[in-house]
């Protein structure tokens, strides 16, 4: 018998991708999404690459418990993926209740629902934010996390403890795993599907495809005199299709019985620290393009650099990162001219 996943957030970046994989592992989707910070576009591209014009998309809001429960009651849900959340660092500083009450309130929903329907698998999307500014690298999942510096890592904080408490406490009806993701960029090889930020993108990868096919005019390069061996901030740049296919070992883990503990933690990244400077080379590189950037002062809130240790992933469920940084940018870039109609 097909399972069924219930991906909340399922029309965004990550959840369109994970969609797709999910369904060409066999899975049955239900997309849900409020559409508060992406369109349809990622959904449309999700049906033209698996082929499937039926997948089931609920327009709804994870906050309305009422709407939550209608879900569960109105298909056999196997596992629940959770994503819908808001996720701007710098917005959640300046409007921390609308983030608390946001994150926590559709999360607590998710999991009310799952217990008044006799339990569920729950996978929970964290981040390596919850890591801070680490003591050693790279981070395993046994690395201390820190105080978080901003309102949205403590909602990834606060969510993973409730997971966990929830778990605990109901006997076996309820199994959680957290996957801490590192830095996600890239698209989908077709180039259907990928990141849509609105406005000045925060992150780095929209930033530089958005500053290569003209609509910024620099990069600024935040900071090049941290104490790394070029003078700009690592990462763990996890390629999107990579981060997508775990969370199908995940949900499989969790459907087929085989986790070790009734909550468990992965750390999801490559294992390979990159500069910024090295991702722009990278992405000059393989693209031939030459990009407009400038160095500028630090950005306030940043680690110098993080890195997983993926190990656990990699023994326990099986998975691996496979495409290299090159690939990855290869695609974002095609994203960024797919979206241009270049
Ligand atoms: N960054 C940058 N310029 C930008 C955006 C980001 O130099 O316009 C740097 C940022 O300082 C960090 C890295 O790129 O060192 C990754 O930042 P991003 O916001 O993509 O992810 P984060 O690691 O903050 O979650």
């Amino acid at each position: 018998m097909k399972k069924t996943v219930l991906v909340s957030g399922g029309a965004g970046f990550i959840g369109s991708h994970v969609t797709v994989e999910l369904i060409e592992a066999g899975y049955d989707v239900v997309v849900a999404d409020n559409f508060s910070n992406c369109d349809t576009t990622c959904f449309e591209g999700v049906k033209k690459i698996t082929g499937r014009e039926d997948i089931p998309l609920v327009k709804m809001d994870f906050c309305d418990a009422a709407a939550v429960d209608k879900l569960f009651d109105g298909y056999p849900i196997d596992a629940v993926i959770h994503f819908a959340a808001y996720k701007a660092v710098g917005e959640s500083v300046a409007k921390p209740v609308m983030y608390y009450k946001n994150n926590l309130q559709s999360f607590l929903n998710v999991l009310e629902a799952a217990e008044k329907h006799g339990g569920c698998n729950v996978l929970f999307s964290s981040s390596a934010t919850v890591y801070g500014e680490p003591d050693e690298l790279p981070v395993t999942e046994k690395s201390p996390r820190q105080p978080a510096t901003s309102p949205y890592g403590n909602t990834k904080q606060i969510c993973e403890d409730i997971l966990s408490d929830t778990v605990k406490a109901s006997s076996g009806a309820i199994k959680g795993i957290a996957l801490r993701y590192f830095n996600p960029i890239g698209a989908h090889p077709s180039a259907l599907i990928g990141e849509l930020p609105r406005g000045v993108p925060n992150n780095l990868v929209p930033f530089i495809t958005q500053t290569a096919i003209g609509k910024r005019e620099c990069l600024s390069i935040f900071g090049n005199d941290y104490p790394t061996p070029d003078g700009t901030c690592q990462r763990d740049y996890i390629d999107i299709v990579d981060l997508a296919k775990a969370h199908v070992y995940a949900v499989t883990r969790m459907v087929e019985g085989k986790m070790k503990k009734d909550y468990e933690i992965f750390n999801i990244g490559t294992g390979r620290p990159v500069s910024v400077l090295e991702l722009v080379n990278a992405f000059e590189k393989v693209n031939g393009i030459k990009l407009n950037y400038k160095f500028a002062p630090r950005r306030e809130g940043d680690v110098t650099a993080i890195w997983a240790d993926p190990t656990l992933a990699n023994e326990e469920m099986g998975w691996k990162a496979g495409r290299s940084v090159e690939e990855t940018l290869a695609a974002a870039w095609a994203w960024e001219r797919h979206l241009a109609g270049k």
